[in-house]
């Protein structure tokens, strides 16, 4: 549609961020526009639809798309987060970044079996959305689907989430 169009053309790509040769794609301006929130909000949800009890949203920029996509589909939402910055953590997992590891962590504040559609912002190498998936089974919730904004494809990372479905609303071939 349009809208869709309008959005994609909002994602910036910024040459060198936050490295040298990195082409870092960055979402920020189509978070601020509000047709364009609204119109990718009902986008990451609407494959989904009824399929899901609650999102689950992985810091940072996957709790803002994972907040709105909660109201819109009238559910409760759970946040995946980095190391140390939860109360209560239940779970951990390490998962392997470009240089070195890094640490997700979850609590268990929703009823066993609840199915969970985990949001994020981008899928690169799926390093990150593969160890919040982890986390959701670990704490005896199911996982119903991954929904992502923009898929950067040539890096494969779509493999490493297995048979569960994923969904993404843009891709960067
Ligand atoms: P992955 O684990 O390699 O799939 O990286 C995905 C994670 O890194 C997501 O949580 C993204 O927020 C972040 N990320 C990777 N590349 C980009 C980018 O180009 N723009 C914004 N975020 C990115």
């Amino acid at each position: 549609t349009e809208s869709l169009a309008r959005a994609e053309a909002l994602i910036a790509s910024i040459p060198d961020y936050p490295t040298p040769g990195v082409l870092f794609r960055d979402i920020l301006p189509l978070l601020a526009d509000a047709d364009a929130l609204r119109t990718v909000t009902t986008e990451l949800i609407s494959p989904f639809a009824g399929e899901f009890d609650v999102v689950a949203g992985v810091e940072a920029r996957g709790f803002l798309l994972a907040g709105c996509a909660a109201i819109a589909a009238g559910v409760g939402l759970v946040p995946i987060r980095k190391a140390g910055k939860l109360p209560r953590p239940s779970e951990a997992v390490d998962y392997s970044l470009e240089y070195g590891t890094a640490t997700l962590e979850i609590q268990s504040d929703i009823a066993p079996g609840s199915r969970v559609l985990l949001i994020d912002d981008v899928l690169a190498t799926g390093g990150t959305l593969a160890a919040a998936i982890e986390l959701v089974k670990r704490i005896g919730a199911t996982p119903a689907g991954v929904s992502v904004l923009l898929e950067i494809e040539s890096l494969g990372g779509r493999s490493k989430l297995k048979s569960l479905s994923t969904h993404t609303v843009f891709a960067d071939r």
